[in-house]
């Protein structure tokens, strides 16, 4: 099976912040990170999510490599 799973820094955050709506807890936050997180059984969604997300939700609720 090929990998699905994919989690992309956003290095152009570090010039220019980037404001998006976080696909964990649906604000309009900075953007830390685009990844795709595992909301079910074969249920993937891939979008931004935000810095507080992304230190609080790291771990198995992530999808990484
Ligand atoms: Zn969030």
């Amino acid at each position: 099976m090929q990998k699905l799973f994919q989690k992309k820094y956003d290095y152009l955050s570090y010039c220019k912040p980037v404001i998006d709506r976080c696909i964990n807890c649906g604000d309009h936050e900075q953007v830390q990170a685009t990844i795709t997180m595992e909301f079910g059984e074969g249920n993937y969604n891939t979008g931004p999510i935000c810095r507080k997300c992304y230190l609080n939700h790291k771990g198995p609720r992530i999808v990484q490599f």
